[in-house]
């Protein structure tokens, strides 16, 4: 590629093939390679592993044994997940692990024991951290897919984050030259909506209480200040409180929060949710009597 000695911008690409394609602007779409936002322009890379640690997945395509479930089925295991999507012609299976946690051959033989079904092809292993580029636009450059972040397969939003990215540029494109108010405002939504999302990652794997170390460590790690906030209003008040528009809706926050029994503040010996609304009864999630038995949980 060439660059613009003054001011840094990418001029051209030079292709395989020798041709020359000159632009005022690009969009990175390279993947985790970040061919020109990172390899070329070095934007810098906010890795969140210290919260999301799981860094490698291991794929197993079965043949499927049952009539297609209609969802996605994600199980946890020692120091991960695996995911079991039924297609119409074979089941696709797999496992999230931090390779801290877990060896790729353990992983591999957690996967193929826990399968059904016969494999139809060998493990093949992913490698990723989760995290995001430190501006998805960079200069004359828009990174969009993984060229910009990733976040860790859980909730399966990197197909919704390039749809996303893709609007948000063809909102705010410059008509003319370059435009730091637009770059500035793209970059702004581009993290917030990255931030949400690892939050509520996050709180998957927060509120565990399973004993196995990787999950201990999990529970242990203080999680980022608006998850924390979001926690104490619904432990408090049984509420689900948001700054704006998220990908995630008030009722998925909800629904993780009770089943994975975060409802109860550590000072109450009462639970704030109101996930029956029979009265004197105490909360199936984490057993705790119901201060608010008749009331439903509120969205704000
Ligand atoms: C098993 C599996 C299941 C998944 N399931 C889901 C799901 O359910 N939902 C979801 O949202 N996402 C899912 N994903 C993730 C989703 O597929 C990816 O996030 C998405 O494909 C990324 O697209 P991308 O264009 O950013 O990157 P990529 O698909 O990696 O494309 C980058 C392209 O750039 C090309 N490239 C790189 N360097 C150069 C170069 N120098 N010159 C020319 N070309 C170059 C590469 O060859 C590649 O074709 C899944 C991924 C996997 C592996």
């Amino acid at each position: 590629m060439e660059r613009n000695g003054e001011s840094g911008d990418v001029t051209a690409l030079i292709l395989a093939d020798g041709r020359r394609v000159e632009a005022d602007f690009f969009v990175d779409c390279t993947g985790f390679r970040g061919l020109l936002i990172e390899e070329a322009l070095g934007t810098g890379y906010e890795d969140w592993r210290y919260l999301l640690p799981c860094d490698r997945a291991v794929a197993l395509p079965t043949v499927r044994t049952e009539p297609p479930s209609p969802y996605t089925r994600a199980t946890a295991h020692a120091a991960g997940w695996q995911w079991r999507i039924p297609l119409q012609h074979r089941t696709g299976n797999g496992l999230v692990y931090a390779s801290d946690h877990l060896s790729d051959d353990a992983a591999a033989a957690a996967l193929l024991a826990a399968v059904e079904g016969q494999p139809l092809a060998e493990p093949r292993f992913l490698r990723f951290t989760t995290g995001r580029r430190r501006q998805a636009w960079n200069r004359n450059v828009v990174a969009i897919g993984l060229a910009a972040g990733f976040l860790e397969p859980l909730e399966s939003t990197s197909l919704h984050l390039i749809q996303t990215g893709v609007t948000r540029l063809l909102a705010l494109l410059p008509e003319r030259g370059p435009d730091p108010l637009a770059q500035a405002e793209y970059n702004r939504i581009t993290a917030e909506e990255y931030e949400r999302i690892r939050d509520f990652l996050v709180l998957h794997y927060h509120a565990n209480r399973r004993p196995e170390p990787f999950w201990q460590a999990r529970a242990q790690t203080p999680p980022p200040e608006r998850l924390q906030w979001k926690l104490d209003h619904f432990r408090q008040f049984g509420r689900v409180v948001s700054e704006g528009p998220e990908l995630f809706a008030n009722t998925a926050w909800t629904a993780v929060m009770i089943g994975q029994g975060s409802c109860r503040s550590r000072r109450s010996r009462w639970c704030a949710c109101a996930a029956t609304r029979t009265r004197g009864a105490s909360c199936p999630a984490c057993g705790a009597p119901l201060r608010t038995p008749s009331r439903n949980v509120r969205s704000i």
